[in-house]
């Protein structure tokens, strides 16, 4: 069976961009691969170091995410990223295969690097936390890795690094490929070009209805449009975007963006809409987590299980990694 890796931050709660960017594949592929989902504590703590508290937290909920969406505890791996050493040491000997100039190019390491604000002073191991990823793609061998389009330049990293193992100590390893979403890159609320946990335009798998609601109502749209008879832009707005991608109802949603271009339709009448839709694909999520929430021991049951399945297969490949770099002394 070929196998699947990938995973999230647990630098707070699961949101619509993961569902349409990963969270949708993971539940559609997980019959049909060995797949494994990293909550992936080391890389948050590269950018909250200083706060421990709050990626401790956010592992559980995080995991409570995966059971709301329907990730099958039976059918998937799920582990901590950091209860799996190999992946430290992997990132060790990863180090060595890439020059400081290839990961500082990378553009969504950039981008992170300018948001966050680091200046001249950029962690050492935010800076090469793409190298470390790579380190979590190959602990397991995966060959598929349903992500967001924002992790392309990670993947692509990886493949480096892999080929250039490869070349060097034999064939061990294996390349990945990415597999991305419906919707590539989900906009925030804000209109911002990515719903982003760091970015507070979310809305959350877990939100209430009322909270899910506010959020619509009080969505960006078309910032040129003041009356509802003014013909809008439905191209790169939001509400539309959302409604593209949650609305079951195609003829509706191409109702709503002809009558919007004429200027037939209110952000309100839109918007109101939206809201019932996500709320009625938020639902079942609410009702599964909150099931879960009640018994927080199945759910460290199920991270404390996972995450000894996943060592095994760590212990694996870092044996052959062993033997391939000629380290594999008194075996
Ligand atoms: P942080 O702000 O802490 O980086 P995040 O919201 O970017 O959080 P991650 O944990 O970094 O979430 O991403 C987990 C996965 O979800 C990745 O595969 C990423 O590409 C995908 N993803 C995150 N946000 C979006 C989005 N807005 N649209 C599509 N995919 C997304
Ligand atoms: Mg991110």
């Amino acid at each position: 069976m070929k196998r699947i890796l990938t995973g999230d931050r647990p630098t707070g709660r699961l949101h619509l961009g993961h569902l349409v960017g990963s969270l949708q594949n993971r539940v559609r592929l997980q019959d049909e691969y060995e797949q494994f989902v990293m909550i992936a504590d080391v890389q948050a703590l590269t950018d909250n170091f200083a706060d421990p508290q709050k990626v401790r937290d956010n592992v559980r909920e995080v995991a409570l995410d995966y059971m709301a969406v329907g990730i099958d505890p039976n059918k998937t791996t799920i582990l901590i990223q950091s209860l799996i050493p190999e992946i430290a040491e992997l990132t060790v000997y990863y180090l060595n295969l890439v020059t400081l100039e290839r990961v500082l190019r990378n553009p969504t390491v950039k981008d992170e690097i300018k948001q966050k604000g680091y200046g001249k002073n950029i962690p050492v191991g935010f800076a090469m936390y793409p190298v470390s990823q790579a380190a979590d793609i190959t602990f397991c061998r995966a060959n598929l890795v349903p992500v967001g389009e924002d992790q392309i330049p990670m993947i692509e990293q990886t493949r480096e690094i892999v080929r250039k193992f490869n070349s060097l100590y034999g064939e061990v390893l294996v390349e990945p490929e990415a597999l991305i979403g419906k919707i590539k890159r989900l906009p925030g609320t804000d209109g911002g070009t990515k719903m982003s946990k760091s970015l507070g335009n979310c809305i959350y798998l877990a939100d209430s209805k009322d909270e899910a609601t506010r959020k619509v109502m009080n969505m960006y749209t078309d910032p040129n449009r003041i009356h509802p008879t003014d013909p809008g832009k439905v191209e790169g707005n939001p509400v539309f975007v959302y409604h593209e991608a949650f609305n079951p109802n195609k003829d509706e949603v191409q109702d709503f963006e002809k009558r919007y271009r004429s200027g037939k339709v209110g952000d309100v009448e839109v918007k109101k809409r939206l809201a019932v839709v996500l709320n009625e694909l938020l639902e079942p999520m609410r009702q599964r987590r909150s099931k879960y929430e009640e018994n927080l021991g199945e759910i460290d049951r199920i991270l404390k299980e996972g995450t000894a399945r996943a060592k095994k297969a760590a212990e694996e490949t870092m044996s052959l990694v062993r033997k391939a770099m000629k380290i594999d002394y008194f075996s």
